[in-house]
């Protein structure tokens, strides 16, 4: 008999996505277009890219996407785009060119244009708890977690994965909850003993599998944000075994639990940019 909860992101997105497709329809303004700049001949950003078209089609907001080469490319794309009067928001689609400093693309994406959260004045925002656009992926963990009502005042969460996408911004969130917090990352000595005190356990790793059944428990909610495919294309598959999802208290399935979240996330942020009140 399955005694895990599952949380499934679908009935969650419809509605974050909803209140984009509102604030859009009632503006006075016509909304600003979304520009996706994405890697040339990168099979998966191209189908994400046409993804967020298709969706943002669906709620009445306008992308536009440049697809580029190499730095230059990228950065001649980024330029126009913060300065066009006619784009209200930016996504930079990774994996960036590999001559990209991450670093340089942190600190030229306008903090007004940039829905994905990854400039350094959003993600210092986000740190001085005066948060504007967040990464979507750990905003919509945590929109998860509220949604089922989960207590995170004092909770004992563990997080696995350290990234600035997802890890870090995740910490900063829940921390502002009063959460009591362990970040893991591929340093920590003793991964298992870490995440079996967890009360709650968040994962984004990019290890399909990582964490295996004996390491949770029934009482544990785990959040898992991976998405990963195998060598011989299988997939996507979360950070958890699929048997977490039998074990666990509540489990967010791969595919069909943060996937749909993050992607409503986005498109709320970029709505908000679309009619100028992010
Ligand atoms: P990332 O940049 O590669 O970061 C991975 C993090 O996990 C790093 O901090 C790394 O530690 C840690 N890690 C890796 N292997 C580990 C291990 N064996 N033990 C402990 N920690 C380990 O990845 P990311 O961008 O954060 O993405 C993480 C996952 O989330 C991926 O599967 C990605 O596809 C998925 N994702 C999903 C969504 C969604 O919408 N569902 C959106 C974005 C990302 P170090 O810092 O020590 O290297």
């Amino acid at each position: 008999m399955r005694m895990t909860e599952l949380w499934k992101g679908k009935e969650l997105a419809g509605s974050i996505k909803a209140e984009a497709k509102k604030l859009l329809s009632t503006s006075n303004e016509p909304p600003k277009t979304l520009a996706i700049i994405l890697p040339r001949g990168d099979a998966s950003a191209a189908d994400y890219a046409s993804f967020i078209a298709k969706s943002g089609e669906k709620i009445g907001l306008p992308t536009q996407s440049i697809v580029v080469d190499d730095a230059k490319e990228l950065f001649s794309a980024l330029t126009q785009a913060s300065a066009d009067p006619q784009v209200g928001g930016i996504i930079v689609q990774r994996p960036y060119p590999q001559d990209v400093a991450e670093e340089d693309l942190q600190a030229k994406v306008p903090e007004e244009k940039d829905v994905d959260g990854i400039s350094f004045t959003n993600l210092g925002r986000l740190f001085a708890y005066h948060p504007r656009y967040v990464p979507a992926t750990a905003s919509a963990m945590l929109r998860l977690m509220k949604h089922h009502r989960l207590p995170l005042k004092g909770s004992r969460v563990v997080i696995v994965g350290r990234s600035l996408a997802v890890g870090r911004p995740l910490w900063a969130l829940l921390l502002r909850e009063h959460a009591t917090i362990t970040v893991c990352h591929t340093r920590t000595k003793d991964l298992r003993a870490e995440v079996s005190r967890a009360e709650v356990l968040c994962v984004a790793a990019g290890k399909a599998g990582l964490i295996t059944p004996d390491m949770v428990s029934s009482e544990m909610v785990v959040v898992d944000a991976g998405y990963n495919y195998l060598d011989d294309g299988s997939g996507p598959l979360g950070d958890c075994h699929p048997e977490v999802g039998e074990v666990a208290g509540a489990y967010t399935p791969v595919p069909g639990g943060v996937g749909p979240v993050t992607t409503a996330v986005l498109l709320l942020h970029a709505a908000r940019a679309a009619v100028g009140v992010g």
